[in-house]
């Protein structure tokens, strides 16, 4: 039956190419729509690289409320505000803090398990088909911290054995041993062996793209502006054309919101943006990607050179990058790393944040043919796969023997 049903994608970003896949798989007939040319310049390009099956802790968590004016304050901090966008972000905000309750931030947790658990294997259901031998790399992620913060890691790291999560204590001198040419400012750390990292995520999202043409998909290169119905069957409307449709998915990331209002479902989405720089040519200080918990920033060795990634402003999708929070990354590279030259490729993009920290993978609550995937915030790179299959089982009315009602638009009404 399958075969027959014609499915529209709006975003293909790596949420909308995986949900592609794994419909192609089921036997769909799919079209892709996007404004950009996939493999670029959106999240699904820029991030961190990082496959984080372990990062169930979410943001939102009862001892960051305290924490949060401090890191507003310093300009080392992960934190900043676009203050022209503050009165927009208030009820976002309102929600956020609603949701910081040990019993609330338990139940992310809980959820966002569910899905990290199982999203390597999904994403080697897709690997199979295409060639990553040089792309991925198997050494694991490390988190580094100085004493100052251990309070609110002790937090994490029993939440995380609690949950299952693998993971293992380092001292000094193992992360010394991983990683010798990290300055040692660090007091101790964790280290996520089944974590893994790409070297090129817009390369790993244009070979998956390639790889969906290749099975006949089809992609138009237009901004979707809006979605109209004809008895019950949904028409994707660009500003040229109109496309008719049994099924659609909205996977626009963090621009989601502009169509879901559209259809009258309130769902509180907005952005956290993040930023990237790279140092070129320096991609070999470090063997695999490194956190620095206190500054809430990473560096990732890609083929790009050393990736330099992390902030989270609170700014909206039309204000500018931000010079400041340029400075910032490499100012807290240098803190890590000696011998840094000038960087280069400042990158701003767009993580899709819901107050609760858990994404949004359902059916639309008011029109049965249309069906979401947005909102992974800081790890829609690793929930690529693990979505796209669960999008695909829920289009084909199949049972996932997941508990999926957390991920429901309807928890917001
Ligand atoms: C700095 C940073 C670091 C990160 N690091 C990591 C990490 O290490 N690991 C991890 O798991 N996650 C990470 N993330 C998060 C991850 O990158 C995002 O959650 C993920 O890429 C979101 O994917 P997406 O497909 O939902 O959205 P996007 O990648 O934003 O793609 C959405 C697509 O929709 C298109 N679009 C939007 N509106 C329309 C429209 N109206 N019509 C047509 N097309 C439209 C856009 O052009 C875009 O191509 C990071 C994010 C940032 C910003």
């Amino acid at each position: 039956m399958s075969e027959n049903l014609k499915i529209g994608i709006v975003g293909a970003g790596i949420q909308g190419v995986c949900s592609a896949l794994f419909l192609q798989k089921k036997g769909f007939k799919v079209t892709l729509f996007d404004r950009e040319d996939p493999g670029s310049p959106a999240a699904s390009y820029g991030n961190a690289g990082h496959f984080s099956p372990y990062a169930s802790i979410p943001l939102n968590r009862p001892d960051i409320i305290l924490d949060i004016p401090s890191m507003l304050l310093s300009s080392a901090g992960p934190l900043a505000l676009k203050w022209n966008y503050v009165p927009k972000m208030i009820p976002w905000f309102y929600n956020f803090l609603k949701n910081c309750t040990s019993k609330k931030m338990m139940h992310t947790a809980k959820y966002m398990h569910q899905i990290l658990d199982i999203a390597i294997p999904a994403y080697d259901e897709l690997f199979d088909e295409i060639d990553i031998a040089e792309l991925v790399e198997n050494k694991g992620i490390m988190y580094i911290w100085n004493d100052q913060n251990l309070k609110s890691r002790e937090l994490e790291i029993k939440i995380r054995d609690e949950i299952g999560a693998e993971q293992q204590i380092l001292n000094k001198k193992e992360i010394h041993d991983l990683e010798p040419n990290l300055k040692k400012i660090y007091h101790a750390g964790v280290f996520y062996k089944k974590a893994k990292h790409t070297k090129n995520p817009g390369k790993i999202w244009l070979k998956l793209f390639n790889l969906f043409l290749s099975k006949g998909g089809e992609f138009k290169k237009s901004e979707v502006e809006t979605i109209n119905f004809s008895e019950e069957k949904p028409i994707i409307k660009t500003k040229e054309n109109s496309f008719n449709f049994d099924k659609i998915l909205i996977a626009c990331g963090a621009f989601s919101k502009k169509l879901t209002d559209k259809l009258d479902e309130k769902i509180p989405l907005d952005t956290e943006r993040g930023y990237h720089i790279h140092f070129k040519n320096c991609e070999n200080l470090i063997s695999r990607p490194v956190v620095f918990s206190n500054r809430g920033f990473g560096m990732t060795p890609m083929e790009q050179g050393l990736r330099v990634v992390g902030t989270v402003e609170f700014g909206g999708l039309e204000n500018k990058l931000s010079k400041g929070r340029i400075k910032n990354l490499v100012n807290n590279a240098k803190f890590l790393l000696d011998g840094l030259p000038e960087h280069d490729d400042e990158w701003l993009g767009f993580r899709p944040t819901l107050p609760d920290y858990l994404p949004v993978i359902c059916p639309s609550k008011n029109y049965k043919n249309v069906f979401y995937s947005f909102g992974h915030h800081h790890l829609g790179w690793t929930l690529g796969a693990i979505s796209g299959k669960i999008i695909s089982q829920m289009m084909a009315n199949e049972n996932t023997n997941l508990d999926l009602e957390p991920y429901s638009s309807i928890r917001f009404f």
